[in-house]
């Protein structure tokens, strides 16, 4: 793995945490992102290296709706980008690790995500990344 490539923040009324985030990190989000498959729309902030992801649920079952049920808003998962996904789930697989979904699925801000289960890492949930070559 890379780097940490963004951290992802499950938030209940993304217009007002985009607002909220514009004033702590002095600068407003560069994106947003409805992404159909995850029941989320995402939006962007990038303060010097580093990227925040804010997550609203669009939906009752989706995973972030869930999660806000169970735990409240906050830090819902930690992004690391990889060079090769397909090597990353594999060798993650041979450690022991449950990944999420079995093939890598297109994600917000033009990238191939993996999900590995928080159970297997004290709680927190992962995610790996790849940027789609264009
Ligand atoms: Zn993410």
């Amino acid at each position: 793995m890379n780097k940490i490539e963004h951290i992802g923040i499950a938030v209940k009324n993304l217009a007002a945490s985009n607002d909220l985030f514009a004033r702590l990190l002095g600068t407003a989000a560069y994106k947003t992102e409805i992404v159909e498959s995850e029941g989320v729309t995402t939006s962007f902030f990038k303060t010097g290296e580093n990227k925040i992801e804010l997550l609203e649920a669009t939906r009752e079952d989706s995973p972030v709706a869930k999660f806000i049920a169970k735990r409240g808003e906050g830090i819902h998962h930690i992004a690391f980008e990889v060079d090769d996904i397909h090597a990353e789930m594999r060798r993650l697989q041979a450690e022991g690790f449950t990944l999420l979904n079995a093939e890598p699925k297109r994600g917000a801000d033009n990238k191939l995500v993996c999900f590995v289960h928080p159970k297997d890492a004290n709680g927190v949930l992962v995610e790996l990344c790849q940027e789609i070559e264009a």
